[in-house]
């Protein structure tokens, strides 16, 4: 069905079944022995899942290069290394190693050194300012990719890919903005790519002619004033002059403004600045970002913007992810949302997590929950059809035993289709699809706007309890007033929505609902555009005011790292008034009374929105069911506090393999 994706290729010497890589991603679990089985197993899952070829995490070349990662002149860690290759062969897969260096993107904590860089110019990152590197370092250094790169062929890596992209040292050196040397490394271009060249033509003499070497360079940085596009160009062919057998297209630095990899990217986004490369250039072009399904990316290899994808995170959403591809099964795919919520925010807080997936909580915990029936196959009930639900009845299902899933409403999803229903998170339908068709799949017994009764539980061995949570209303003055009305409300459409909103909380939850209602200024576009084209009103008089209120002096509290930057940018834009210390004091038929930084402010108001937290869905029943049933209760209908959709599927997951 994919057929462009199915087509065998080459990387250099290496010959590749098919079109479908797995990009490079850290775990959390490297350079830990206590994790090592995790992390071969869950590269073998992969290989298993017929990644043609997995690209490691990136290892450092050199102790300064970064914190976190094997360093590959640590005996130990190399030792650690050695075990993946094994896996990933056993597997039936091939394996890359990437060489690393993140030059004045690593912590000095971490490295218990001053970073180093081309330049001593300070890092937004890191916040920190690096040290200007000597010729002894430079050298040094890529005498390290060179060393690093034996080391890759000894352990029986099946090719490195050298790390040059997303801001790292090397691509520090290509850009005026962090390199504004004065020596043979800095100055012109010319000067400025030399320092990564050398480390190509190092690594390339050092493990000979035949082993595949890809280069993962910057397509773009979206730095203002960084390499332009036809130094870009220029560069791809220096290294394929050079050496190199393919070139994988990073995009962006981390302290790049424009979003890369969160949901607001459209779908292959950034696919057309690989593909510009792929005409100047005669080696295999490698591409990622957001190429999270298999009708897009095969139109992408088809229509010659990309040789290979090599995605990650879709990874950890389905181990089976070129196997499902290849094997034409679109709906069996488990589609990464690019929710970022258990990988990259994992990566992105101290210490940091290992990382896993909201969609597929066994990811990177494979040998805990491993794939097998249970036992005994037990008769099971699940009530409620939100994420949880969903994701306890297809575990259980998947282990065998026999499930019926109750759900009160007419559609299954709960928060989820919520969540969808906010500009830039359709992604969440994807999800809801995904486990629709397991339940089908997995012959669960689905009963729908049903609440059942104690009894009918009673006669079920087990039963999962994921009703989920419900707005909270705090006691507020005028609280109880008819246009005070919850998230709820305005997402599931059971509301008329006002003209002037006040948004009380600025949570996740807040800035979600104040987007939603930005994006949906107009009843109806057809209505807006009538009435400006009539002149019958102001076209001003036809926006919405949205305020939104925040207790403490930031907001977004909820949302993670790699997100919380993005949905402030869009709340910018779309012209959202947040005021930040600002409670409620009294709400009134037409306004809203706050404290703002220490003095009363009034607001205008014909409609405010509680966004004030969430609490436990009520079920009178769990006690009277607990004396007949085992009773597992899941995600925020335990615990409301702090709960999050990653929690809830991980809960869910849990308990099925419990039983
Ligand atoms: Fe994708 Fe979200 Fe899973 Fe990360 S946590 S892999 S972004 S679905």
């Amino acid at each position: 069905q994919f057929q462009a994706l199915s087509q065998p290729g080459r990387i250099g010497s290496l010959a590749l079944p098919h079109r479908i890589l797995m990009g490079s991603m850290h775990m959390g679990l490297e350079r830990n022995p206590e994790y090592m089985d995790r992390l071969c197993t869950f590269y073998r899952d992969r290989a298993e899942g017929m990644a043609a070829l997995i690209i490691t995490g990136g290892a450092v070349v050199l102790p300064e290069g970064g914190g976190e990662m094997y360093v590959l002149t640590n005996p130990g860690h190399i030792e650690m290394l050695a075990k993946l290759p094994e896996a990933v062969h056993a597997g039936g897969g091939r394996i890359a190693l990437q060489l690393f260096h993140a030059g004045r993107y690593a912590f000095s904590e971490e490295i218990g050194t001053q970073p180093v860089a081309p330049s001593a110019i300070p890092s937004r990152l890191t916040r920190e300012t690096p040290r200007a590197m000597t010729a002894e370092d430079i050298a040094r250094t890529i005498e390290g990719f060179a060393n690093a790169a034996i080391t890759a062929k000894r352990l029986g890596f099946d090719a490195v890919e050298i790390m040059g992209s997303e801001g790292y040292l090397l691509n520090q050196f290509l850009s005026p903005l962090t390199n504004v040397r004065d020596d043979e490394y800095g100055g012109d271009f010319e000067r400025r790519m030399r320092m990564p060249l050398e480390v190509v033509k190092a690594v390339r003499a050092a493990v000979g002619a035949e082993y595949p070497m890809i280069y993962r360079m910057s397509g773009a940085d979206l730095m203002p004033d960084s390499t332009t596009d036809e130094e870009t160009i220029r560069f791809a062919q220096a290294l394929v002059k050079t050496g190199v057998d393919a070139l994988n297209i990073g995009i962006g630095w981390h302290e790049s403004r424009v979003p890369t990899v969160q949901q607001v990217v459209p779908r292959g986004g950034f696919a057309a600045v690989a593909g510009r490369i792929r005409q100047h250039v005669t080696v295999p072009i490698l591409g990622a970002n957001r190429l999270n399904v298999p009708e897009l990316a095969d139109q992408l290899v088809a229509d010659g913007y990309l040789d290979f994808i090599a995605p990650a995170r879709p990874w950890l959403a389905d181990p089976d992810f070129a196997r499902k591809i290849l094997k034409g099964d679109r709906q069996g795919l488990n589609v990464c949302i690019a929710c970022n919520q258990s990988c990259l925010d994992h990566t992105l807080v101290k210490p940091y997590q290992p990382v896993s997936c909201l969609v597929n909580p066994r990811a990177g915990q494979e040998s805990e929950w491993p794939l097998v029936k249970a036992g005994v196959r037990r008769r099971v009930a699940v009530v409620g059809g939100g994420p949880a639900g969903l994701a306890a009845a297809v575990a259980a299902a998947m282990r065998g035993h026999e499930v019926t899933l109750y759900e009160r409403d007419r559609e299954l999803g709960g928060q989820f289709r919520m969540a969808a229903r906010i500009p830039g998170k359709a992604e969440f339908y994807e999800t809801i699809r995904y486990y629709e068709e397991m339940l089908e799949r997995l012959a669960v017994t689905v009963t729908m706007q049903t609440e059942p009764t104690v009894d009918e539980l009673a006669s079920f061995e087990d039963v999962i309890v994921a009703v989920g949570v419900e707005p909270k209303r705090p006691s507020l003055p005028g609280e109880d007033l008819p246009h005070v009305v919850t998230y709820a409300q305005i997402l599931n459409g059971q509301v008329q929505v006002g003209r002037n909103i006040v948004i009380v909380g600025a949570g996740g939850i807040g800035c979600d609902v104040a987007t939603y209602l930005a994006e949906h200024r107009h009843a109806s576009p057809e209505a807006a555009s009538f009435f400006r084209a009539q002149r019958l009103v102001e076209p001003a008089s036809l926006a919405r005011n949205i305020t939104v209120l925040a207790r403490s002096e930031r907001y977004g509290h909820g949302i993670g790292r790699s997100t919380r930057w993005v949905v402030k940018q869009e709340l910018q834009r779309l012209g959202v008034d947040v005021l930040t210390g600002a409670s409620v004091r009294d709400i009134r038929p037409d306004t809203v009374v706050i404290d703002h930084d220490g003095q009363e402010k009034v607001v205008a108001a014909d409609q405010v929105v509680l966004c004030t937290g969430q609490e436990s869905a009520r079920v009178d029943w769990l006690d009277e069911l607990a004396a007949k049933a085992r009773v597992h209760v899941v995600g925020g209908a335990r615990e409301s506090r702090g709960i999050n959709a990653a929690r809830a599927i991980r809960e869910a997951f849990a308990a099925a393999y419990r039983i």
